[in-house]
């Protein structure tokens, strides 16, 4: 693992090793399993690009049957007087009496996942729960429960294991933060 990378114009410094990760996701894991162990055929949602490989290491992990998709948040500007309109593509198939878990890289001020929840709850599934890699307590804003958080931390802005910088990064197997 190096401790210091550069990415575009940024230098980062290692802030979370692959290891602590990986017991994050076992505890957030352990979590759902006694949770949905006795639900019909839970259905996993997750957020594309930032959450694939949270969502690869946390599938691994999970003992009951289960689904999974993926979708995407794709921003539009149309003629840019509504500002950030998003849909959500790449879910084709009903959610209605579903139990859905969205499975996120990172919530911040909470804008994309209350938008996400909102979504999903006008297709009538049975439950939604959110599940996210990384939550920022001090900057979320918005009363949609976030009940599975892997880990808290600051308002810094961290790369790797699926997370980008302008792109960059989503490869790295451990987590770091920006140190300009
Ligand atoms: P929110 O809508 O909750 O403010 O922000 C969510 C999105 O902002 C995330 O899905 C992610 O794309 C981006 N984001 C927020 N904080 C960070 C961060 O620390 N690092 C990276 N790479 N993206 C972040
Ligand atoms: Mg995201």
């Amino acid at each position: 693992m190096k401790n210091v990378i550069r990415l575009h114009d940024k230098t980062f410094r290692v802030m979370i090793p692959a290891a602590q990760i990986d017991s994050a996701v076992a505890a957030v894991a352990e979590r759902i399993n006694a949770d949905y162990r006795d639900k019909q055929l839970p259905l996993f949602i997750g957020v594309l690009n930032g959450s694939f490989m949270f969502m690869s290491d946390l599938m691994k992990k999970i003992e009951f049957d289960c689904e999974l998709s993926f979708v995407k948040l794709a921003s539009y500007c149309g003629t840019c007087t509504t500002g950030d309109v998003r849909s959500l593509i790449g879910l084709n198939n009903s959610i209605e009496g579903r139990h859905v878990i969205i499975v996120e890289d990172i919530v911040d001020t909470g804008e994309s996942i209350e938008h996400m929840v909102r979504d999903l709850e006008s297709r009538k599934p049975a439950s939604i729960s959110v599940c996210t890699l990384f939550f920022k307590p001090a900057s979320y804003s918005k009363t949609v429960p976030v009940e599975y958080r892997a880990m808290e931390i600051g308002n810094e802005f961290i790369v790797g294991y699926g997370l980008d910088y302008d792109q960059l990064g989503r490869n790295l197997k451990d987590v770091y933060v920006v140190t300009d």
